[in-house]
């Protein structure tokens, strides 16, 4: 039973929350959508306010993916995802900051600076899409949008303690959204319980003829096809994962959650995959994402788009506003994807990287036919401080805790974070990761987590 004036309320709460969590980069026209908001009751997203990470295009209204290189960039046409939310009944609120172009775990990457965990300000939200997790976490909004190219809608749901969602690569239309890497970027979802994750899923869901990667697969009713009945399910539990976790509150609780699944009739199977390859994930995903974004962001040169610097000549004008237009992790990036685009070096970093990916996915197929669905804690801390969280400092067993969701991105199956219980007051999580197109399953089991 939500009205305007609901959302209205909401509006000036996410306003108010500016200040302690940093998580808007720009407040949506509310009043503005309001004025002729005529939608069905029967509509999905009825009056729900809904949150977009600020790389959907959203016509007039500006849209920076926390780049100061877009600054001033206002979109003149909506993303597929916009349309279709606006016609199910959604209320857009909010831009949420998010690392730089998605490059990032943390949202310290922000050009606006750290989004605040609202469980604890001074921790991290992670990231990319931090802004989105933190509204959703701090009850603000029941719905954000985000996207995720490594886990940037999975890690920061498990640090916040909300629902992540990202389902099967081409389930969800893509154009519209400023591009990460092609072929590992996912739209997903942020809710605080199953059900609005499987009405949100079946809203944002289709094909699209402007999305040549999208989906022709009928979209299917999920909250109707919602069981959490475990009886006849197999769960794979990544060994790999839970014995690189040195936190033993989070180990202890997934013990503790293994045998509740077993008793509601779960069976449960331990699955090892090969370390060497497990290894291998991270620098794979580094090689392959920062290729496709260096040739994604070539078009980002102050000429086309957003801010532009003085220069000389054409050549100055593009260097000077991308040298001030990225960050230095950006523009890292770009150095690390040119270089292994040389012609020289094609064969030797990018294509192998790709035939590594490959080999990672059939391992994954071969893992995927003994069971349903496999588990694993989605993160091997809490939300840690700004301090304590950069990747460098962690060791090479510890990298795959920390980065197995990247599986999800490679096979592009769908995974599921969901929040299992807490530790010193802040908020853990398992991640789930299904078949191809299984969002049924996916959904199912983590309704029987949460
Ligand atoms: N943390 C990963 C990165 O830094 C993943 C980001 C993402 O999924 N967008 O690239």
């Amino acid at each position: 039973n939500r009205d305007i004036s609901f959302i209205k309320e909401v509006d000036e709460k996410i306003h108010k929350s500016q200040d302690k969590l940093n998580a808007v980069v720009t407040f949506c026209n509310v009043d503005e959508q309001l004025k002729d908001y005529h939608v069905e009751d029967t509509a999905l997203l009825k009056n729900v306010p809904v949150i977009l990470k600020d790389n959907i295009n959203t016509k007039g209204t500006r849209t920076t993916a926390s780049s100061r290189i877009l600054d001033n960039y206002v979109p003149v046409y909506d993303a597929t995802i916009v349309k279709k939310l606006r016609d199910a009944g959604a209320v857009f609120m909010a831009k949420a900051s998010m690392d730089e172009l998605g490059m990032g775990g943390t949202n310290l990457n922000a050009y606006t600076g750290k989004v605040n965990n609202p469980w604890d300000l001074k921790r991290i939200t992670g990231g990319s899409s931090g802004g989105s997790a933190a509204l959703v976490a701090a009850g603000l909004a029941p719905l954000a949008i985000g996207t995720d190219t490594g886990d940037s809608v999975r890690k920061p749901a498990a640090y916040c303690g909300v629902i992540g969602l990202k389902p099967t690569y081409g389930r969800i239309s893509r154009y519209g959204i400023i591009p990460y890497a092609s072929s590992l970027d996912h739209v997903g979802l942020f809710t605080t319980n199953v059900e609005d994750a499987a009405i949100a899923l079946e809203v944002l869901s289709g094909r699209d003829d402007h999305d040549m990667t999208s989906s022709n697969r009928p979209v299917e009713n999920y909250k109707e096809l919602l069981n959490s009945d475990l009886n006849g399910k197999t769960i794979g539990i990544i060994q790999n994962v839970q014995s690189a976790i040195q936190n033993e509150a989070i180990t202890s609780s997934f013990d503790a959650l293994v045998k509740k699944l077993e008793e509601k009739g779960a069976k449960v199977v331990s699955v090892e995959f090969d370390q060497d390859l497990m290894n291998t994930l991270l620098p794979t995903y580094y090689v392959i994402s920062n290729a496709e974004a260096t040739a994604n962001h070539s078009n980002l040169d102050g000429i086309r788009f957003g801010m532009r610097e003085e220069g000389d000549d054409l050549t100055s004008i593009m260097i000077n506003s991308r040298t001030k237009g990225f960050s230095s992790e950006v523009r890292k990036r770009f150095v690390i994807g040119s270089y292994s685009l040389f012609v020289e070096n094609q064969e030797k970093i990018f294509r192998k990287a790709q035939r590594v990916r490959r080999k990672i996915v059939e391992h994954l197929d071969e893992k995927l036919e003994q069971c349903d669905i496999l588990l694993a804690s989605a993160a091997g801390s809490i939300a840690p401080y700004p301090e304590d969280s950069f990747g460098d400092k962690l060791s090479a067993t510890h990298l795959v805790a920390e980065n197995h969701m990247l599986l999800g991105n490679f096979s592009g199956y769908p995974s599921i974070t969901v929040p299992s219980d807490m530790v010193e007051n802040m908020p853990i999580a398992v991640n789930l990761l299904g078949k191809a197109f299984d969002e049924v399953t996916v959904l199912s089991v983590a309704k029987a987590i949460e």
